[in-house]
């Protein structure tokens, strides 16, 4: 039975109340989105034809600040879907501390199945759709999964048409165009992003992990890590860990996986060969040299996309999609340490399992957040008109994340719970206090 993940995030919500009290105010701004929305994209297809997708936008919370949160592209996207990942973002944006409120959005739709030129005429009428609802200090999306800079520069330029061409009293002739590029996140370098976005939520991943380690005397060396999913997220964790000195062991996307059990020698090889073939499984490199027939000469072995999971290593790092963590899956973890880069991988019942059985899991909200907070960085620049180098934006990532990181293992001690109960405890204070 899937697991609806709206669902999940009530029931975390309320388990989070036990540890957290709050107001029956507050319990209900937080179980009610404030607003849902949505809307019908007709795109005609470079056949002539036309074909109606669903699209969305959940606006879960505001107290503390514009909602933000991403755009995704997927055909099981739906409105519960919508209001969780939406929800999530609420209490991720009060862990790391940006003045955000939570929001989501997307559209049923699998976008491989379309050309670019689809792709950007459906995104410019999701843009023109959401108009009335979106904007730089209302409602700030950004990429998610099958969403990416390109995405949301045509999202953006849509959205800056849209504003100059319609009527209203404001001097829009006075308004810069920086402000009009804080409408989205996640845009291209030179194009109004930042720099360091891209890499954001594997790299902000890496420096959660990190702190959480040095607070249990634990060092990187010698630790093995399995990662699945290998998309924007996937990939940068995957590359910052092995940076970082842990052994990447094993890597999967929806096909397939690559596993290696002495340590995949280079993940840029491996990135460059899913790039050009589509898919991971087989993607076994000997220099700039990528084949199945590697296999052996690495000492690598097959792996489903499944079998992954249940791999003997140290940390384990779901980075695909909702729901891949089930009960009976939590039970066969041999990883002592779950870092969750993706939004909502494990179920409730999964997650009790886990912490039953001692599995350290370090959760969605806190372990994914450095996307959201170079987003924040984003908008600010936008907002105050900046550029601000790459190492500076990696240099605040780090501050916040290992202050994030922080709180919640503190709080996790101090109030005797799990690390996914205290991220949530340190939320709830800060919406309560706003
Ligand atoms: P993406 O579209 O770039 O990549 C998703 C990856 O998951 C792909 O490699 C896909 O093949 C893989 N996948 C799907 N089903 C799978 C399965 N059953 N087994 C293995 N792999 C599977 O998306 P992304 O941006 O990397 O997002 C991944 C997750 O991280 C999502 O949950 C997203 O909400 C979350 N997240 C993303 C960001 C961000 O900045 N992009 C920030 C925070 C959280």
């Amino acid at each position: 039975m899937q697991t609806n993940p709206w669902a999940t995030a009530l029931s975390q919500l309320k388990r989070a109340q036990e540890v957290q009290p709050i107001s029956a105010e507050l319990a209900a701004r937080l179980e009610h989105p404030d607003r849902t929305v949505q809307v019908s994209v007709p795109v005609t297809m470079d056949d002539g034809s036309v074909r109606v997708f669903e699209g969305y936008r959940v606006q879960h919370n505001n107290i503390r600040g514009p909602y933000k949160g991403g755009l995704r592209y997927h055909p099981h996207v739906d409105m519960e879907e919508v209001k969780a990942l939406a929800f999530w973002m609420t209490m991720k944006n009060a862990v790391v501390d940006v003045p955000f409120g939570g929001g989501k959005g997307g559209i049923a739709v699998n976008p491989k199945e379309l050309s670019e030129a689809e792709l950007e005429r459906m995104t410019r009428e999701l843009a023109r759709k959401l108009y009335p609802v979106v904007g730089p200090e209302r409602d700030v999306p950004a990429p998610d999964v099958n969403t990416n800079a390109k995405i949301m520069s045509w999202f953006r330029d849509e959205y800056g048409k849209k504003f100059r061409e319609q009527p209203s009293k404001i001097r829009k002739d006075e308004v810069p165009d920086s402000w009009l590029d804080g409408v989205v996140t996640g845009k291209p370098v030179g194009r109004g992003g930042s720099e360091g976005r891209t890499e954001a939520t594997g790299l902000g991943g890496s420096f959660v992990l990190d702190e959480i380690l040095q607070k249990v005397a634990k060092k990187p060396q010698g630790m093995t890590v399995a990662i699945q999913g290998f998309g924007n997220v996937g990939n940068y964790v995957a590359r910052y860990l092995h940076t970082a000195g842990f052994t990447v062991v094993a890597l999967s996307d929806s096909k397939g996986g690559v596993y290696i059990p002495s340590g995949i020698p280079d993940i840029g090889a491996v990135s460059v060969c899913k790039e050009q073939s589509g898919k991971l499984a087989g993607c076994y490199c000997i220099g700039s040299v990528c084949d199945i027939d590697n296999m052996e000469k690495l000492d690598g072995q097959k792996i489903s996309a499944d079998d992954i999971l249940k791999l003997e290593v140290d940390i384990l790092v779901p980075a695909a999609l909702e729901n891949s963590i089930t009960s009976d899956i939590a039970s066969e973890i041999k990883a002592s340490i779950v870092l969750e880069m993706a939004n909502g991988p494990t179920t409730p019942e999964a997650d009790a399992i886990l912490r039953e059985r001692g599995v350290m899991v370090i959760p969605d909200i806190l372990a994914n957040s450095g996307g959201v907070a170079v987003s924040y960085f984003e908008w600010y620049q936008n907002m105050h008109d900046e550029h601000w180098t790459k190492e500076d934006v990696y240099k605040k990532l780090e501050e916040k994340m290992r202050a994030a990181a922080g709180t919640v293992f503190d709080t996790a001690r101090e109030k005797g719970v799990s690390l996914r109960d205290a991220a949530y405890a340190v939320a709830l204070q800060r919406l309560a206090r706003s």
